[in-house]
């Protein structure tokens, strides 16, 4: 064998490769299509819309080369792909399930949440953040802070289109940033929302809030000596 044809040969089953891909396409119907598999006819203006992309997956059955025409196709993003965290709010009162009990700074390896807790009007502890934050530049996305937290109020989320023009400000994400409803959450995380375990979850952290309710209350009503203030005694009559 001489030099170089084992190269020669490697070009030629590549070259084959690829002519085949486009005769299999013509012969498919799918010459004027994106050949990633998306629905779209080639168009150079038109555009479906951010989010609504064709999403597109490569099988045992597609022959041949496979581009996703990132971004007007998209693989698809499966349920436990996990990029930063975000918190929940529970979308049917508004509440932030956080209790800014700081755990999840703690476990944070490359620490980079901090925040700072709410404090009422009297200037005492309020189990809420007042602000909230996360470093997504040092966020090494291991997910370590939502399995520790004990309230079921941070979860990974799967956006990944993050970049912008600025590195510096913009990274550091505040609550305002983080915040996201339950109702979100359980849809890109449909199998752990339904789960055993997170459901048990949420009904533990719902007997805690009901609990907290209740105490709040209990604090702020008067106590049964100051409820009714004693009436004055009578004057006596001679
Ligand atoms: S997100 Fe969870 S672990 Fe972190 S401070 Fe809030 S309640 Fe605690
Ligand atoms: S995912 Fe990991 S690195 Fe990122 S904030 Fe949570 S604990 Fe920290």
């Amino acid at each position: 064998m001489g030099v170089g044809t084992g190269v020669i040969r490697g070009h030629l089953v590549t070259l084959r490769r690829f002519l085949l891909t486009f005769w299999q396409d013509i012969r498919a119907g799918r010459g004027l299509k994106r050949r990633g598999g998306g629905p779209l006819l080639v168009d150079l203006f038109r555009s479906p819309g951010r989010g609504k992309e064709p999403t597109v997956v490569q099988d045992y059955k597609t022959a041949g080369l496979f581009t996703v025409e990132y971004p007007d196709e998209r693989l698809p993003v499966y349920e436990r792909f996990r990029v930063l965290p975000v918190l929940i709010y529970d979308t049917e009162d508004g509440n932030v399930r956080c209790t800014s009990c700081n755990i999840c700074a703690k476990v944070c390896p490359p620490q980079c949440i901090w925040m700072s807790q709410a404090k009422s009007p009297k200037g005492t502890v309020v189990p809420l953040p007042e602000d909230f934050y996360i470093d997504m530049d040092v966020c090494m996305n291991c997910g370590l802070c939502s399995e520790y937290c004990p309230f079921d109020a941070i979860k990974m989320d799967q956006n990944f289109e993050l970049s912008n023009y600025e590195r510096h400000q913009t990274h550091i994400f505040n609550l305002q940033d983080l915040l996201v409803s339950s109702e979100f959450y359980a849809k890109t995380h449909p199998e752990a929302w339904n789960s055993a375990d997170e459901v048990a979850e949420r009904n533990k952290v719902a007997k805690k809030k009901d609990q907290r309710l209740q105490k709040a209350l209990a604090a702020s009503k008067p106590g049964p000596a100051a409820a009714k203030p004693a009436p004055a005694p009578k004057p006596v009559k001679a």
